[in-house]
């Protein structure tokens, strides 16, 4: 069975590039009826924080990326300890003393004879001298010279030489595993299929592969998104920023959110999904491009008030708890964001203020006795219009604009025709009572 996970630090809140790695992983697996792990990466005991985890954990609620299973990397340190020993005793984990001032000199020595930094191992007598000095080891990897190959679901071909890179450090001096360890040996026994993740993770990669291999486990495949661009290069802050939760507070749909990031940097065009199975459905690496991803707020609005326009009562009316579905109906087709149906319940049901001439005054009383008798529907403002048109020479704009003042207090908005039924005879006689005296 496929076996995908999403693994973040809980350091901080899920923005839009997390978000899309959470959903191309969840996409795919849902896709072919697999399994989400969400894996919380807490290794870093002084930077984790369990408000984070809990954020993260409803920001991908709010999304509906729901998890098939959770796992702490924090609940895992024996297991890395045993992966290490199991390294040290193939001869290929090996204790270094290096301070980070030291390697620093090492790799501007490097640099300035032309060379790339590539950490050198020190001597035998460097490293006697060292542990003599008292120091703390931490523990490097040992790479084999060899190329290292993979067959990338969205790169292709990637082959690098492992000459080109440093021994990585999988342990600290404190005896803590680093993510390159531990993340291999998680998706190892968990039985990871596809690491899905972006292309910052090339070279990691490429270390890790020698790392299943060195610890026995099969080697995953690969799918390396091309990172997320914002238009302007600079994170938006028009919505608040791009972390999920101000995205949410701004009162962006989730599914606005969702469609967005699962078409971005493929083939498909970018549409409104009113569902995440509905999305699921067409995800292929095969659409996924190499060039960046544009990610541009303006676009998420235009999709958010796409789908918002179709959105049916039973939809919002958890967060509309004021709201009733006539009313839901009438408006939902003149506002670009959620939280702007309040504006219009309380157009409707609070007071409103209009700003009309003696003429529009005049006109408007003479519009109060041709009101069409109660009960009232869509027909209903047709009728009063008619009814009006005889009694005077206005026409267009100059007719309805002073009623559309009178009773909304606003040049825009939804169709009278739905207003009228919504406001109720009542009200609309005094409201254009109001504008009278
Ligand atoms: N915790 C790692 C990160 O946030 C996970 C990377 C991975 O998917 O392996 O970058």
């Amino acid at each position: 069975m496929i076996k995908v996970r999403f693994a973040p630090s809980p350091t901080g809140f899920l923005h839009v590039g997390n978000v899309r790695t959470a959903l191309v992983n969840w996409l795919f697996a849902r896709k072919n009826a697999g399994h989400f792990l969400l894996r919380i990466d807490d290794t870093d005991t002084e930077r984790s924080k369990t408000e984070y985890e809990a954020a993260i954990k409803e920001d991908l609620s709010w999304l509906s990326i729901a998890w098939d299973s959770l796992e702490h990397q924090s609940k895992r340190f024996d297991r890395y300890k045993i992966a290490a020993g199991k390294l040290t005793a193939s001869g290929r984990l090996y204790a270094c003393y290096e301070t980070p001032e030291e390697l620093d000199v090492q790799r501007k020595m490097l640099a300035s004879r032309g060379l790339p930094p590539i950490y050198k191992r020190a001597t035998e007598e460097q490293n006697k001298k060292y542990q003599a000095e008292g120091r703390k080891p931490h523990y490097r990897f040992s790479l084999h010279d060899e190329e290292i190959t993979w067959e990338d679901l969205i790169r292709g071909h990637v082959a690098m030489k492992a000459t080109t890179m440093s021994d990585p450090v999988l342990v600290r001096a404190d005896g803590g595993p680093v993510y390159t360890l531990a993340s291999v040996v998680d998706d190892g026994e968990l039985a990871i299929t596809h690491v899905i993740r972006g292309e910052d993770h090339v070279s990691n990669t490429a270390v890790q592969v020698q790392l299943y291999k060195a610890l026995g486990f099969a080697v995953p495949q690969f799918a390396h998104m091309a990172l997320l661009k914002t238009k302007d290069g600079e994170m938006s802050k028009r919505l608040g920023g791009n972390d999920i939760r101000a995205l949410r507070e701004a009162g962006i749909l989730p599914m606005a959110v969702n469609s967005l990031l699962a078409r971005i940097g493929t083939s498909d065009a970018v549409e409104p999904f009113a569902t995440m199975a509905a999305l699921a459905e067409g995800f292929d690496f095969k659409k996924f491009g190499r060039a960046p991803a544009n990610y541009d707020v303006a676009e998420l609005e235009k999709l958010n008030e796409k789908l918002l326009h179709q959105l049916p009562f039973t939809a919002v009316k958890d967060q509309l708890s004021f709201a009733d579905e006539p009313f839901w109906l009438s408006i939902r087709a003149n506002i670009k964001i959620l939280p702007e149906a309040k504006q219009w319940w309380d157009i409707l049901h609070g007071e409103v203020e209009a700003d009309l001439n003696h003429d529009d005054r005049a006109f408007i009383r003479s519009t109060v006795t041709l009101l069409p008798p109660e009960p009232w529907n869509e027909a209903t403002y047709d009728a009063w219009i008619a009814a009006i048109k005889p009694t005077t020479t206005r026409k267009g704009k100059e007719l309805f604009m002073p009623l559309r003042l009178a009773l909304t207090g606003r040049e825009h908005g939804p169709e009278l025709k739905k207003l009228l039924p919504l406001l109720g005879q009542k009200k609309v006689i005094i409201r254009l009572a109001g504008r009278v005296v």
